[in-house]
C-alpha cells in the first residue's frame, strides 16, 4: 500500500534541506555576498536594499510585504531564491 505523506512533511524535508518553501522567505542565493554584492545600497543579485538584507529584519516584515518585495525584484530581473536555480 502507498505511503500516503501529508503536504507538511514535504514542506519540512525541503525547509531541512535549506530550499525555499515561500514565496515570502528570504530571497538571497549563494551569490549574494553582503556587503559585497550591495551597490547603491541595493544588492545586486536579489534586489535586497541593504536594510532588508538583515536576515532579523526581513522576518519582522509581514508575509505578504515579503512576497510583494520578491515579486517586484524578480520582475525587475533581480534573482530570488524562489525562481533564479
Ligand atoms: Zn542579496
Amino acid at each position: 500500500m502507498a505511503k500516503i505523506f501529508k503536504l507538511d512533511t514535504f514542506k519540512n524535508i525541503a525547509s531541512l534541506r535549506g530550499e525555499t518553501t515561500s514565496l515570502a522567505d528570504y530571497p538571497c542565493i549563494n551569490a549574494c555576498h553582503w556587503p559585497t554584492s550591495m551597490e547603491n545600497g541595493r544588492c545586486t543579485v536579489c534586489g535586497l536594499y541593504d536594510y532588508q538584507h538583515s536576515p532579523v529584519f526581513w522576518k519582522s516584515l509581514p508575509k505578504l510585504e515579503r512576497k510583494m518585495i520578491n515579486l517586484n525584484n524578480s520582475e525587475k530581473g533581480y534573482k530570488i531564491k524562489q525562481i533564479y536555480k
